[in-house]
């Protein structure tokens, strides 16, 4: 139940007093990740709680048809509470549900994929038993994160420090172990914030806009082990100046660069530093420039096909991605994987097809597709993740996929006129078309292309149920008919849940 979602029928007409200290039970988690609990029908949202939760909470903020509540007491904890692994899980934010247990996480979002599947998808519950399969979780749901930024400060006596933002604030919490990231992180932050105060090198100050070190983005392969560290600077002296490779032939982007590359180097699989200039006074991390100090300019990758009904082991399918500092790149390879493959087994590909797959990225999916399929094409909006999908097919020796850059609801509904007119008004047609928009879903025009060029199967990939509840409704009442839903925990200790799903065209 997301606090957009709240039934206004529901609310009774209660005097609630700010301040005023009340008892609920946590029924619900939000959309951002705090928990819901009713008080005679009108909700509250109140952070730091867990479903099955009984407690005493304070109002502190009442609205029309909601109101927020400070956490006071847990009067009788959850039989789902566990000690969270992390002890700044609070302040943090990022680990919403961390004080959940881990199973007791999978079965929320499965319930939250379902009530939106029948709240908003007008699915029937028997129907939604049938095809809906248990949420895909992690073995080991810690260190899952690929890709780490952290932030760059001074603490109080004047030392550089590395973490997180506290809350919705942009003051930094010293924090080099996040759970959910790599052991190396530690290691790496460790000796870039030695250096740091060996040599007096500032950290970037948000409100002066001075300082050099911002961020430090550290990537690693899981499969192949490489490692990227790329410290986002604020050279100001460099600041407004044009040709900067140029005037700096040297290379030289940091004092005393070269003890600073010495200590990196010596952490077991690093493969490529960088620099990234960022002198804007922005919330963006990354600069749009970036100089390779030592190493590689990226790291490669593999992620292999699993199978999908043999516990998703791994098969011998492995595709090559080559990331640069600036490539999007899925966080979570392992649970990726297992979601790739559910989306290629769902395609249920036998070498003759020809395949859309929109909101490509850098080809995941798309090259996953390719191997089994007579012909893909991707479309995806950032011309730079293209450049990155064209690249990863050659290094794989994928030749059967095209790219195109703009959007999906351009780019298709363009492609089905033009084949028209072209083709003595024949209709372009594709065997299985797949997509995997961002949060706010399809637009209605590109879902109507797709019904048009009555593809037997469409495979569904999802960050946000909501929307794709709303998407498979339209489907459905265009003649497709939701064969398989399956949620992957791509997030594990976060709200968010990725589902794959398949729907096939009736009387196909
Ligand atoms: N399937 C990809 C990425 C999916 S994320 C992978 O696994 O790597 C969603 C992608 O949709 C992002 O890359 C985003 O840039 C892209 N995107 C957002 N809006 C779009 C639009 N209107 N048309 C095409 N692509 C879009």
């Amino acid at each position: 139940m997301g606090q957009d979602r709240i039934n206004r029928e529901e609310r009774r007409d209660m005097d609630f007093q700010k301040n005023q200290l009340l008892t609920t039970e946590i029924i619900d988690i939000s959309t951002e990740g705090e928990g819901i609990g009713r008080v005679n029908g009108y909700p509250f949202f109140i952070k730091d709680t867990i479903i099955g939760d009984q407690v005493e909470i304070r109002a502190i903020k009442l609205k029309k048809n909601y109101g927020y509540g400070r956490l006071e007491k847990v009067i009788t904890p959850s039989p789902f509470r566990v000690t969270p692994s992390c002890c700044f899980h609070r302040q943090c934010g990022g680990c919403q549900i961390q004080a959940m247990s881990y199973e007791q996480q999978l079965a929320f979002k499965h319930n939250k994929v379902r009530n939106n599947l029948l709240r908003i998808g007008g699915f029937g519950p028997e129907e939604l038993d049938r095809i809906m399969e248990p949420v895909v979780g992690m073995e080991e749901p810690f260190r899952y994160r690929n890709k780490a930024q952290y932030p760059i400060g001074m603490d109080k006596e004047g030392n550089p420090v590395a973490g997180f933002y506290a809350g919705r604030t942009h003051s930094i919490i010293a924090n080099t172990e996040c759970l959910l990231g790599v052991d190396e992180n530690r290691t790496i932050l460790e000796a870039i914030l030695q250096y740091m105060k060996e040599y007096g090198i500032s950290a970037y100050e948000e409100v002066s806009g001075k300082g050099l070190v911002r961020h430090v983005l550290i990537r690693k392969g899981f499969t192949s082990g490489e490692i990227m560290v790329c410290l986002v600077i604020n050279p100001e002296h460099m600041k407004g100046r044009t040709g900067i490779r140029e005037k700096n032939s040297k290379r030289e982007w940091l004092p005393h660069q070269k003890e600073l590359i010495e200590r990196l180097v010596a952490i077991r699989g690093m493969t490529s530093i960088s620099v990234s200039i960022n002198c804007e006074k922005t919330n963006v991390i990354m600069g749009t420039e970036i100089y390779t100090l030592w190493g590689k300019e990226r790291i490669t990758d593999t992620i292999f096909v699993r199978d999908v009904d043999n516990c998703f082991a791994r098969t011998g399918d492995g595709i090559a991605f080559s990331i640069s500092p600036l490539s999007f790149y899925q966080v979570n390879p392992v649970q990726t994987e297992k979601l790739y493959s559910l989306a290629l087994s769902y395609a249920g590909l036998s070498g003759k097809e020809s395949v859309w797959d929109l909101y490509c990225g850098i080809g995941t999916i798309s090259l996953f597709l390719a191997k089994k399929a007579k012909q893909v094409y991707g479309v995806e909006i950032v011309p730079q993740a293209i450049d990155d999908a064209k690249n990863n097919a050659k290094i794989n020796d994928i030749t059967n996929a095209e790219f195109y850059v703009g959007k999906a609801e351009e780019v298709l509904p363009e492609y089905y006129k033009e084949y028209e007119k072209t083709h003595n008004g024949e209709t372009a047609h594709a065997d299985v078309i797949v997509v995997d928009p961002p949060r706010k879903g399809c637009e209605e025009s590109l879902l109507q292309t797709i019904v048009d060029m009555q593809p037997e199967k469409v495979v569904y990939v999802s960050c946000d149920s909501a929307t794709l509840a709303r998407d498979v409704k339209f489907l459905r009442a265009k003649g497709y008919e939701l064969k398989d839903v399956t949620p992957v925990d791509q997030f594990p200790h976060t709200v968010h849940v990725e589902v794959v799903c398949c729907l096939h065209r009736v009387n196909s």
